[in-house]
């Protein structure tokens, strides 16, 4: 732990100058204040006189040495760093001057007059040292025993009033609530300095790490032409390791259970010339936002800042703020989207789709709401919301029809790859007695890359005849050989291959492809997203099992699908 080196142009100037002044006033008094001692002294009466008011020339003394003191004492306190020099070279000064006659003269007279000033220095070396450690506990972390906060809006504010270039970066541990609720406050104590001093040594002589907030660090990085960068260096931190913690018994250092820390991790190159809106405290802020934002990332959770994020990130608390709204004040509702076989277009079921009415009565669009929250666990709330939604209105649908409808529910791969996914759907089930056979959950390639557990709970959600429709086919990056695998009984083709057919070879070559594809994988195939006559035609030429698109119909509401299915 080392103190901010501020420098005297740093600070303000009326500062410096009621500081100053301070300070000489004290010294005035101490050299005043010894000289009315030594004048006193020479008084040859016991007693002398001011007005009427006798005084005798002992106490006169005795109240002057303290004033004298008080004054050293007051250096300190006015500035702990520039009065402590004046204090001691006048205490000195005055102990010289007392012990002076009692050795050369043989005289004790002056013996209380030097005891006081050697009172007089101790009590200043204590004030001082008590001070000190006072500052210094005000610029630490008690925890990690880092520089905190105040002392990094100092450092900062120093580099940038030198006109100096430097990297700043935030690094956070990961879902540290839980490790702390998990493991206990005294683990979660024992990760955060296990962690400051592994970003001491990876960030080397030229860094200093701070600690911000609760499990949020900050580095400076004043070395920026080394042969690691900064943002290397910052890689490597947020390298996500398994930390031993001891048993209860810290002494004996037994390591009882073992917890893996990951870290996201900001960062800001700054460099001058600063603008007078430059300040320590905005540049923190900035790295911030390029921290929050690498939290999002599913990997390598590292982001620099640039401008652009902070309207990402206020576009993201915007729309996580609506679905939070929406969820509260119930201004979600479902529309239905139908399917149809190509050739005969028969009525095959519906996609469920989310909406939002605001209070104004304008309809927002889940591309709005739904990426946003995907990125929180707000997009399981919607999830359940819909999923209870959907089979609580559609079970009128489908016991009132003989159509054996289909009702196809989107699902989040946050969602799917979660532990009670497969026991949560068959609770409503059971609570809305929907009929499992006539429900579909859609789910995207990126579901598969989320956990293992997603492959467990379609296994689970099949067992009950429940299908499986994997959307957005032909945006991922799965290969063959992996999608040869995955256990689906419908490819949805995504809108963006089926937009060119009509004018490109190519794209009716790779339409023609995947169909052939997923009619080798035993799946039935729905191209969704098409929009004229040309594109029907085409597809039915190809063999497209089914129909999704605003050429046979657009998403309506609950009303107009019980109209098209002949219920009241
Ligand atoms: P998606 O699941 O691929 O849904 C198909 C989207 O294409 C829907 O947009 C639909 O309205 C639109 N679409 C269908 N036919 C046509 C067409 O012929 N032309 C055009 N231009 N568009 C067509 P929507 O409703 O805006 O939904 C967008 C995406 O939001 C959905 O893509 C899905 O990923 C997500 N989403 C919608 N509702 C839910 C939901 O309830 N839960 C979850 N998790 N995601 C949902
Ligand atoms: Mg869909
Ligand atoms: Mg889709």
């Amino acid at each position: 732990m080392h103190l901010p080196k501020i420098k005297l142009k740093e600070y303000p100037l009326k500062y410096i100058l009621a500081k100053t002044s301070l300070l000489l006033l004290c010294v005035f008094v101490n050299l005043f204040t010894s000289d009315l001692i030594s004048q006193i002294g020479k008084v040859n009466n016991h007693m002398f006189f001011i007005g009427s008011y006798g005084i005798s020339v002992i106490s006169a003394q005795g109240v002057l040495t303290g004033i004298r003191s008080l004054s050293c004492v007051l250096m300190v306190f006015i500035s702990y760093t520039a009065g402590i020099i004046p204090a001691i070279v006048l205490t000195l000064l005055n102990i010289i001057h007392s012990v002076y006659p009692i050795i050369l003269l043989r005289s004790l007279s002056s013996l209380p007059g030097a005891i006081s000033s050697v009172v007089s220095l101790v009590s200043v070396l204590i004030i001082y040292s008590f001070y000190k450690k006072a500052v210094i506990k005000s610029y630490t972390d008690y925890i990690s025993g880092l520089n905190n906060r105040r002392s990094y809006v100092k450092e900062a504010g120093i580099r940038i009033a030198a006109g100096k270039s430097f990297c700043l970066a935030c690094v956070e541990i990961e879902g540290f609530k839980s490790i702390n609720d998990m493991f206990g406050i005294l683990a979660g104590d024992y990760i955060l300095k296990h962690t400051a001093e592994k970003f001491k040594l990876i960030a080397g002589k030229n860094a200093t790490v701070f600690k911000i907030t609760g499990a949020m660090f900050a580095i400076i990085f004043d070395d920026l032409n080394s042969n690691s960068s900064p943002e290397e260096k910052t890689r490597q931190i947020i390298k996500p390791e398994v930390i031993g913690i001891p048993s209860e018994d810290w002494e004996s250092k037994t390591i009882e259970k073992t917890c893996v820390i990951s870290y996201a991790a900001g960062y800001t190159y700054v460099q001058p010339p600063y603008s007078k809106k430059k300040s320590a405290s905005s540049i923190l802020k900035d790295t911030e936002t390029a921290l929050l934002v690498a939290h999002n990332y599913p990997e390598n959770k590292i982001c620099a800042y640039n401008e652009t994020l902070e309207n990402e990130e206020i576009k993201q608390k915007e729309a996580e703020l609506l679905v939070l709204e929406s969820l509260e004040n119930d201004l979600f509702y479902l529309v239905y989207q139908p399917q149809y076989t190509t050739a005969e277009k028969k009525l095959r079921g519906f996609e469920t789709l989310i909406r939002c009415k605001k209070p104004d009565g304008s309809i927002v669009s889940p591309a709005l709401f739904i990426p946003a929250a995907e990125k929180t666990s707000l997009i399981m709330r919607i999830d359940d919301y819909v999923l209870r939604k959907a089979m609580t209105e559609c079970k009128a649908l489908v016991d009132g029809t003989e159509d054996n409808l289909v009702i196809s529910i989107n699902v989040s791969a946050k969602n799917i790859s979660s532990d009670n996914f497969a026991s949560k759907i068959k609770e409503i089930i059971k609570e809305t007695e929907f009929p499992p056979e006539h429900l579909e959950i859609e789910i995207t390639e990126y579901s598969f890359a989320e956990s293992g557990k997603t492959i467990a709970n379609i296994n689970a959600l099949k067992e009950l005849g429940i299908q499986i429709a994997l959307d957005d086919f032909g945006t991922g990056y799965t290969s063959i050989a992996q999608l040869m695998k995955l256990p689906v009984n419908l490819l949805k083709i995504d809108k963006s291959l089926i937009d060119d057919i009509e004018n490109s070879q190519v794209m009716r070559d790779m339409v023609d492809s995947v169909i052939y594809m997923g009619h080798i994988m035993n799946c039935e195939v729905i191209s969704e997203g098409v929009e004229n006559e040309n594109q029907l035609k085409l597809l039915l030429e190809h063999k497209c099992d089914f129909i999704q698109g605003f050429v046979w119909g657009k998403p309506q509401s609950y009303d107009e699908v019980k109209r098209l299915c002949g219920l009241k």
